[in-house]
């Protein structure tokens, strides 16, 4: 049986008169049902229990329909009110016309509450039970045998079973027990790690996914806000059959990829999502997630993004699982693109290096051949340098690379077969074109004080403190003194946050001509989504995008 998912609004106000505007508030953002959580009521009491009911009904807001919970403070209740009052609570709500209550299970399983409950229960037929198991600190024993459990114990009960999922591997018990079961049932996970079962509860047919209109308000960890459910992670589409892709990483929060992909999937009327995927660990944690979506052919993973820290993963899986590998990609050493094939091996890609190329190509009107020979400054020797270092070695051009670890510098030359020196030999050198690669000029999370003296805290050495400093200010520096740069040398910048950095900035005013990373990121994402659905973004969109995220961060 198909489930309708209802997006639910927790209403979790401390009087009478919040609960109104926070329910007013709800129903104006979208929300498909509330749950009216009395346990944060003061005062609690039958008769405030009844006028939030009562008031609601009376009113001529739009009528969804009511959970209503009043949780025992030992599974998350915000007030620690006897279970007497809460029974009675519920039972009044009931008769009031509340939809469902929600109860826990473990609750239930004692006598007398049972009966006050069942009793409450068959003075209003259609309301409906809910009766709830949570586990705050980790996944259940047995998931499968307490969804039995509470499915038998009263007949018409909707089960809901929430736990907090500690790696997004632990999301597949709530994946798996969606997946064979059906009717009404509750499941997802908490926590951060536990956000795509939030998403994809109404794929997987959860009779609720709850959301929240005010962070300060949520009542339970990981909850989304409703606007980004709606808007970023384009809920209102998800189907059962919806495709899905996302983007590997940890920290994966700031990542600008689900914006990117989600506006172009919504552009071209698709039905696929892309979402955040927080894979924690290393190699072994990448492996298990990877294994668990290719078991799970049913969840209709199609690709992924790959970025920080699993690039190397991703190719050591490809190579370990004998997929398709990309020949420039074994050079470059990371992936940042995987596919899955139907026999549920992948292929794998690098698009940051045929992204920094395209942005080239596009900007500067190069055709192949003005590569040959082109003597280009390569400044920094990390992850990003070696990916550009080997689309324009491919592509002939003759590199010297710069960095402030020359030893880098060296390895990456040796094995690309060009130049290397310290930065402090920038000022000598002879290149049409130079590229930054260097984090030098990039927005740092920690945007204010506390965050910044947070992670100097950490730091032991004047050196770390000095080494922090410098990264939280790297936003008015640049890798090239302006007095190098000239109107003969292009500059590509491929620090995306700022999108006009100083380096930029600098060049603007020597009048060279000049790439910035946006360029660079809005061409590895078009890569990536043509790899993902055969079809061509559009890159106006795109970077509309990457600019709107960037100027609300
Ligand atoms: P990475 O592997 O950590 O490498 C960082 C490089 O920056 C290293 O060469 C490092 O030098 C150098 N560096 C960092 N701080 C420095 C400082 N204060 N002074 C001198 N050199 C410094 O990072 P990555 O993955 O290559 O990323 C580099 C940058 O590329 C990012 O910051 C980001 O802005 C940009 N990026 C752009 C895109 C895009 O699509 N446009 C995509 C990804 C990344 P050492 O070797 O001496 O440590």
């Amino acid at each position: 049986m198909l489930v309708m998912t209802y997006l639910t609004v927790p209403i979790s106000a401390k009087d009478l008169n919040e609960a109104q505007e926070q329910i007013k508030a709800a129903i104006a953002a979208g929300a498909e049902m509330l749950e009216f959580r009395l346990d944060y009521l003061e005062g609690l009491s039958v008769e405030a229990a009844r006028k939030l009911i009562g008031d609601y009904k009376d009113t001529k807001l739009k009528q969804l329909p009511v959970i209503v919970t009043c949780r025992d403070a030992r599974q998350g209740g915000m007030i620690n009110y006897p279970v007497k009052l809460r029974i009675e609570v519920l039972t009044a709500a009931m008769l009031a016309g509340a939809n469902c209550i929600d109860f826990e299970y473990d609750n239930f399983l004692i006598t007398d509450r049972q009966e006050k409950i069942r009793l409450a229960l068959s003075r209003n037929s259609k309301a409906r039970l809910i009766l709830s198991a949570h586990n705050f600190e980790t996944r259940f024993s047995d998931i499968g045998k307490l969804y039995r459990a509470i499915s038998l114990i009263c007949p018409g009960t909707i089960p809901k079973l929430v736990y907090t999922a500690n790696h997004i591997n632990d999301c597949f018990d709530a994946f798996d027990l969606l997946h064979k079961t059906s009717g009404e049932r509750i499941v997802f996970c908490m926590g951060n790690a536990g956000i795509i079962s939030r998403i994809l509860a109404k794929k997987l047919g959860s009779f609720v996914t709850f959301a929240c209109t005010d962070k300060e308000q949520a009542t339970a960890p990981g909850q989304i806000h409703i606007d980004d459910l709606k808007k970023l992670y384009r809920y209102d589409y998800i189907q059962p059959d919806t495709e899905l892709f996302g983007v590997i990483a940890d920290p994966v929060a700031h990542s600008l990829s689900p914006a990117i992909h989600n506006a172009c999937f919504a552009d071209m009327n698709m039905n696929r999502l892309y979402l955040p995927l927080l894979v924690k660990g290393q190699k072994q944690q990448f492996e298990s997630f990877m294994n668990g979506i290719i078991l799970r052919k049913w969840l209709n993973f199609h690709g992924f993004s790959v970025t920080i820290p699993h690039k190397q993963n991703a190719l050591d899986y490809a190579k370990a699982h004998e997929g398709f590998i990309e020949p420039l990609v074994n050079k470059i050493g990371a992936v940042n693109t995987l596919i899955i094939r139907m026999d549920g091996k992948v292929k794998a890609y690098n698009t940051d290096y045929t992204g920094a190329m395209d942005a080239i190509t596009n900007e500067l009107k190069f055709t192949k051949s003005d590569f040959k020979e082109l003597p280009v400054a390569v400044i920094g020797a990390g992850g990003v340098s070696r990916a550009i270092v080997a689309g324009l070695s491919d592509a002939g051009a003759k590199i010297k690379i710069y960095n402030r670890t020359v030893e880098k510098a060296k390895q990456l030359a040796l094995e690309f077969n060009c130049e290397y020196a310290s930065l402090d030999e920038l000022s000598g050198m002879d290149a049409k074109l130079l590229v930054n690669c260097t984090s030098i000029g990039m927005f740092t999370q920690a945007k204010n004080k506390n965050d910044f003296n947070a992670v100097q805290s950490q730091k032991e050495t004047w050196e770390e403190i000095t080494q922090v400093e410098n990264e939280h200010s790297n936003v008015e520096q640049s890798p090239v003194p302006k007095e190098y740069l000239k109107s003969t040398i292009a500059v590509f910048d491929t620090v995306y946050n700022p999108a006009e950095t100083v380096l930029l900035k600098d060049a603007k005013a020597k009048r060279a001509k000049r790439i910035d990373g946006v360029s660079m990121f809005v061409n590895q994402a078009a890569a990536q989504f043509k790899l993902f659905t055969g079809m061509d973004a559009d890159p106006k969109l795109m970077r509309k995008t990457i600019i709107d995220c960037l100027k609300n961060e």
